[in-house]
């Protein structure tokens, strides 16, 4: 692609960003990256009833959080602030002025264009109405807004860079208003001359903006500026296979973030939303995802947000981290809980554990499988072992090798179950199983050999002593 690469990502500020808006962002982010050119982030703030305060700052909080910074800006304390309609307004009212003088768009006096412009059908009754006139009855201060004049037969043909050749029929599409009587710019008006202005090469954005896209096409063809490429991603659905929203499905990043997921496996389980990696791959970083994400392989048909396989995605990332990541992530969730354990600890625990892991905020849920509560269950195992000659002679055993091994790492804690198992002639279940009840109080979980690192020597002879008869 030859020409200057130029996107936008353009949340309004009503809310948190939940993971079906990211996805935008993302693909965006990932598409500027790999052909290398701007991505801008533009607040459509325009719907002032609909802010929200503080979502902006949030948001922002947000993709900075996931990594995906934006390009340019107007400078704020050194780094890039966003574009902010509201702050744009003298741009819509110079583009309104110009559409007034080409006659491309004309006042309108009527009641029903106070309005909204989206719900009826506008008959044209102020398309004829002598230009002099009307901005002289503006002048004088009536009521008015701003239409733009549509082509009254034929059809509006777009192209879609996923979809192909649209045709709409422009009776489907009447005069629009551009301003409303308040002096307000209409969002499709608003939108276009942002595009126009910021030179967007690519307009990148959900499926559900295509019914607004033929207004747009006739906005960029009545201001004169080349329109840009579309590229509408497919629809994404809720699990449940509804409509995806913050009410329905979809997750907000914030929570995520609050879990300890990895923004990286974010970003690579969104880029899977509407496109797939020319070999199928499916964990991805972010330099493979930027090397490969482009449009040929962005798919048009919908697909439902999966939440297991963003685990699934999540946890890859996870266990490609090294294991000093891996401790600096949960240790933080592990300070919180009820297992305060030192480095020494933490470190073998989460070799052991790790692989169970999506987000680092899980670790509380797993480390039970090494700090088992004393209760009522435990004690039940331990009779039960106590009862079972064969264990018993399994525990004293393994309890005589582990005490005579002179480091205390995962190799020798294993050559000591070996050796009891070759000493007892227990195998398998019949060697495993009494010593991981005895150790951790089950029956399946972690490696065992982890587990007694991370337990120390002591405790792993205390635990087995309290499983033997006296
Ligand atoms: N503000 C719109 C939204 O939040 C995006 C507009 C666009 O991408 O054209 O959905």
């Amino acid at each position: 692609m030859s020409e200057l690469i130029r996107t936008r990502f353009a949340p309004s500020p009503t809310g948190r960003l939940h993971l079906g808006n990211v996805r935008i962002a993302v693909f965006n982010w990932l598409f500027t990256r790999h052909h290398g050119g701007a991505f801008v982030l533009r607040i459509e703030d325009t719907d002032v009833e609909r802010n929200v305060p503080g979502a902006e700052e949030a948001l922002m909080g947000d993709l900075r959080w996931l990594g995906l910074e934006w390009d340019e800006g107007p400078d704020v304390g050194g780094v890039h602030g966003p574009y902010r309609q509201s702050e744009r307004g003298h741009l819509y009212q110079e583009a309104l002025a110009a559409l007034l003088d080409q006659g491309e768009a004309y006042r309108c006096f009527c009641a029903e264009g106070e309005g909204s412009e989206e719900t009826r059908r506008y008959p044209g009754t102020c398309r004829s109405l002598d230009r002099e006139e009307a901005a002289a009855r503006a002048e004088k201060g009536e009521m008015h807004v701003v239409r733009l004049r549509t082509p009254e037969a034929g059809t509006i043909e777009i192209r879609d860079e996923v979809r192909g050749d649209i045709t709409f029929p422009a009776s489907d599409i009447d005069d629009f208003v551009l301003r409303r009587a308040d002096r307000r710019p209409t969002y499709n008006f608003a939108v276009v001359v942002d595009d126009v202005t910021m030179a967007i090469s690519h307009v990148i954005r959900g499926g559900g903006h295509l019914s607004n896209t033929p207004k747009q096409a006739l906005l960029f063809d009545a201001i004169g500026a080349p329109r840009p490429r579309f590229v509408h991603l497919p629809n994404v659905l809720a699990p449940d296979g509804g409509k995806l929203s913050k009410r329905h499905g979809a997750q907000g990043v914030e929570a995520l973030r609050d879990e300890g997921m990895l923004p990286e496996a974010i970003v690579n389980y969104l880029s899977l939303l509407g496109w797939s990696h020319p070999e199928e791959k499916e964990v991805l970083t972010r330099d493979e995802l930027v090397a490969a994400v482009d449009l040929d392989r962005v798919r048009a048909s919908e697909m439902a947000y999966d939440p297991d396989k963003l685990r699934w995605v999540a946890a890859q990332h996870l266990a490609r981290l090294p294991l000093r990541a891996v401790v600096d992530g949960v240790r933080p969730f592990v300070d919180r809980s009820r297992f305060p354990l030192s480095d020494p600890a933490l470190g073998p625990a989460m070799e052991a554990l790790r692989s169970r892991l999506s987000a680092f905020g899980e670790v509380n849920d797993h480390l039970g499988f090494v700090f088992p509560q004393d209760g009522a269950a435990w004690d039940e195992l331990r009779a039960a072992l106590r009862r079972d000659p064969e264990g018993q002679e399994v525990l004293r055993e393994a309890h005589a090798s582990l005490e005579a091994l002179e480091g205390w790492d995962r190799e020798g804690v294993r050559t000591a179950f070996k050796e009891a198992g070759r000493r007892t002639g227990a195998r398998g279940p019949g060697l495993f199983h009494p010593l991981r009840k005895a150790i951790t109080a089950a029956e399946s979980g972690p490696d065992l050999g982890w587990i007694c690192v991370a337990l120390g020597r002591e405790e792993v002879l205390h635990r087995l002593e309290a499983a033997m008869v006296a």
